[in-house]
């Protein structure tokens, strides 16, 4: 993936890009995906004092744990505030232990235990709340304390699945009221950086997107005090706690900058975050809103939207503090639970109301059904959602028998290819959800599971035995059978592809064959690479024994460029910034044969909550690269072969995938490096190469393990890594982040070296004088993976000369 090093304007667009993903339990946090998502500082006002270093390991340290107090381990979820000592869960026990070993098996997702109920807990970087499972949202605990320390104890009963729950946490906010004469008397946040308890505000923690919470106080919390300059939130939405540095909080008046709209068009936990914090501002600032006419919930929130980009007026900034006497404000002393439904008809209220509305557990309910009516009645369960259990499945499951619906076949677009920080997958293999996956033990295999999809699909008991197997292998590296429900289809590699490829409601035409050019007419080819990074598509073209006539790169990054005109001897010849050629220049350079190019995807990739989409930042560039395809294409009447490819990463938004697909008429490929080299990789490709969806094959002389990139001496402790992206965490392996070598008989990161054969390129090749080992991973980083590439352009051979 080619450098984006683009005007100062746009570096600054695309650097707001903090590589993971929203979102408090909905979307994991940081994800593998890629290449050009940096993870620069958050180039946010509050933030810019601070360097970008998008190498440096990017410590927890302004984020408390990341709560997943609300996530419960099983189905009888026991949020009890119980001292961990008296009843931490058996089974979590034996998997810290275990994990000291192969660091294989498990549960990824631990219960409750460490970030609610231990006091004094420190950070713990591993501790990420899952995206909770969809039926999980509709349950919402909003526990919002207002001034002082009588932190919950609300007279307002959720009418929650956890009867317990009340209880427990009456139970806790008589602890607080007695602990607070003590430090009553002095402001609990008093190091001059503002952010008082009540007050409304966007954070930022790592892993997660700007975010609306509350300044809460820490007896709210059930844990400790929180450090100097930090605050502890209360997060809408979910309604969970985490320990934010005060620098990196906003005011939530500064909406228009922090309110993401790709997010909010995506993900039910961030609308009904965007929501209740709206509405606690509305009732606030005694804002009122017409009633809606309209019964599109989108039109009944647009008000409230309206409002608060247009800066909360008439009350403005003054409108949101908390009430000075909040303790006595009903208001701020709520526990809300608001379900996915309630957020809609919500705005429909001239008055807002803090209403509970049973969350019904209805996909659950109805996948149970779909296992019930597919056993007993024999049904075709091709038939049903695999993930929710809905009757009429848009399309099929690509891996397992069963289908999916519209809905979940779009996130299992975008989500699927998402990966977490330890290397796994983000979400279920199965359901692309899941509050808490089992981890697959085989050493290979990045996937997940989740505890319902076994529970359900498989055996109620499942996910249980499961948890206690070491190695326990995940089903699609178990035996091809029947487990349950469950079934891995024999051919879910071809599934796959098509899944990627055939994006229903869009069908081209299909691309122009051009017959093969009888070997004593063909001509060496005449390249067009735009944000060429490091000369994958020379390099390979090379290799394949190509007469390369012209290789024009369009490359902006010093660093990229150095390497092509180093190894490649000057053979190329480089035109910088894709946005200064003209049809003009493409007429004088052309005719091209091939048109090549993956642009940067930092707007893109759905790892990047900020992303701009396709239309904004660095998105646009594609843009770019339609255009000049467009001019470099035959005119009409103009017979000859002309072939182009353009990448992208996988996890983008399915909207801005179809977008492409439009502009470039075609569908693409999907191809994971995983099957040609030694890590994993998942790449879109468009383009009309010849036989671009043929199987991918590996040849003899890629290098398929990592033991086979390593120097010598040196021991792979892993089969295959993650994708390796620009940074440097990416190459921590597994739950624990284990470096993957073994030196000595210590851990060691990869070399540069090693990193160059993963890629498939040769040894030194970014090897120049001035360039460090970040440095080289960030280009590395960023580019195509050689041997995929190969696949690509190999059936060129038909067309162009070679030697
Ligand atoms: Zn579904
Ligand atoms: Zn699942
Ligand atoms: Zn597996």
């Amino acid at each position: 993936m080619p450098f984006n090093k683009y005007s100062p304007a746009m570096l600054e667009e695309s650097s707001n890009v903090t590589a993971t993903a929203a979102v408090n339990g909905d979307t994991p946090g940081a994800a593998e995906n890629d290449s050009s998502v940096e993870l620069t500082n958050d180039n946010s006002p509050l933030t810019a004092a601070e360097p970008p270093s998008p190498f440096s390991l990017k410590q927890n340290g302004d984020a408390a744990s990341p709560q997943d107090g609300n996530q419960c381990s099983r189905g009888s979820r026991k949020r009890g505030r119980k001292r961990p000592e008296e009843e931490e869960p058996a089974w979590d026990s034996y998997c810290e232990n275990k994990s000291v070993g192969a660091g294989q098996l498990s549960l990824r997702q631990r219960p409750q235990r460490r970030t609610f109920y231990q006091a004094g807990l420190t950070t713990n970087g591993h501790n990420k709340p899952r995206r909770q499972n969809r039926k999980q949202e509709l349950s919402v605990l909003l526990y919002v304390s207002g001034l002082q320390g009588a932190a919950a104890g609300s007279p307002v009963a959720p009418e929650t699945s956890c009867p317990d729950l009340m209880e427990q946490d009456s139970k806790d906010s008589a602890q607080s009221s007695s602990t607070m004469s003590s430090s009553e008397t002095q402001p609990e946040y008093s190091d001059n950086k503002g952010f008082g308890i009540g007050e409304l505000v966007w954070g930022k923690i790592k892993g997660f997107s700007w975010w609306p919470g509350i300044v809460v106080t820490w007896r709210a919390t059930g844990k400790r005090q929180a450090s100097h300059g930090m605050r502890w939130l209360q997060w809408f939405g979910d309604g969970k706690f985490s320990e934010v540095s005060a620098d990196k909080l906003d005011s939530l008046t500064a909406f228009p900058k922090f309110f993401n709209r790709a997010s909010y068009t995506k993900l039910a936990s961030y609308r009904r975050a965007i929501f209740q914090a709206l509405e606690m501002a509305s009732v606030r600032a005694e804002k009122t809103f017409p009633p809606c006419e309209s019964d599109s919930p989108e039109d009944q929130v647009k008000p409230m939207l309206d409002w608060a980009n247009g800066g909360f007026l008439p009350k403005g900034e003054e409108g949101l503090k908390p009430a000075p006497s909040a303790n006595s404000n009903p208001l701020d002393h709520q526990i809300l639970n608001v379900s996915l439904h309630e957020y809609f008809a919500g705005a429909k209220r001239a008055k807002p109301n803090f209403c509970k509305i049973k969350a019904a557990p209805e996909e659950s309910c109805s996948r149970e059904q779909m296992v019930n009516e597919v056993r007993k009645k024999k049904q075709s369960i091709e038939e049903f959602c695999l993930s929710c259990g809905k009757m009429r499945a848009a399309t099929f499951h690509p891996l397992f028998e069963g289908g999916l619906c519209q809905t979940c076949k779009d996130v299992y677009l975008e989500m699927s290819y998402m990966y977490d920080d330890d290397g796994y997958q983000s979400y279920c293999t199965v359901c692309c959800g899941g509050r808490e996956v089992l981890l697959c033990g085989n050493a290979n295999c990045c996937r997940c599971f989740c505890v319902d999809c076994l529970d359900i699909l498989i055996d109620p008991g499942a996910s249980n035995s499961a948890r206690y197997q070491d190695p326990w292998r995940c089903y699609m590296c178990q035996p091809l059978l029947q487990y349950g429900v469950l079934k891995r289809r024999h051919d879910w590699s071809m599934k796959l592809q098509e899944f990627f490829a055939n994006d229903n409601g869009q069908e081209f035409e299909k691309t122009n064959i051009y017959p093969a050019v009888p070997a004593e007419q063909r001509r060496p080819i005449r390249v067009l690479s735009l944000f060429d990074g490091i000369a994958t598509g020379y390099l390979v073209l090379r290799d394949l024994g190509f007469k390369v006539d012209l290789y024009v790169a369009s490359e902006v990054c010093e660093d990229s460029i150095s390497v092509g005109v180093v190894r490649h001897e000057g053979k190329i010849q480089y035109v910088h910034d894709v946005r200064n050629i003209t049809k003009k220049n493409i007429q004088e350079w052309g005719p091209f044969d091939l048109v090549i190019g993956g642009s940067p995807c930092n707007d893109l990739s759905i790892v990047n909550p900020a992303r701009k989409g396709l239309y904004e930042g660095t998105g646009r560039l594609f843009f770019e690269f339609y255009r000049l395809l467009s001019e470099a294409k035959p005119k009409e009447g103009e017979d000859r072969p002309f072939f182009w490819m353009f990448e992208n990463v996988v996890a983008m938004g399915v909207n801005d995938k179809r977008d492409i697909s439009r502009f470039l008429e075609c569908n693409p490929v999907m191809i994971d490096a995983i099957e040609v080299s030694a890590a994993h990789r998942a790449r879109y490709f468009w383009g009309n190469l010849p036989g671009m969806n043929r199987p991918l094959c590996a040849s003899g002389m890629d290098k398929l393990e990592l033991q086979d990139c390593l120097e010598h001496g040196r021991v792979a402790k892993f089969g295959k890594v993650r994708t390796i992206t620009t940074r440097s965490n990416s190459i921590k392996q597994g739950k624990d982040q284990h470096f993957p070598v073994l030196m000595n008989g210590k851990e060691d990161v990869l070399w540069c070296t090693e990193l160059e054969r993963i890629f498939g390129f040769p040894v030194h090749y970014t090897d120049l004088s001035n360039m460090g080992r970040g440095a080289r991973q960030r280009l590395l980083g960023r580019s195509w993976s050689v041997p995929v590439i190969r696949h690509l352009f190999a059936p060129l051979k038909d067309y162009f000369a070679c030697e």
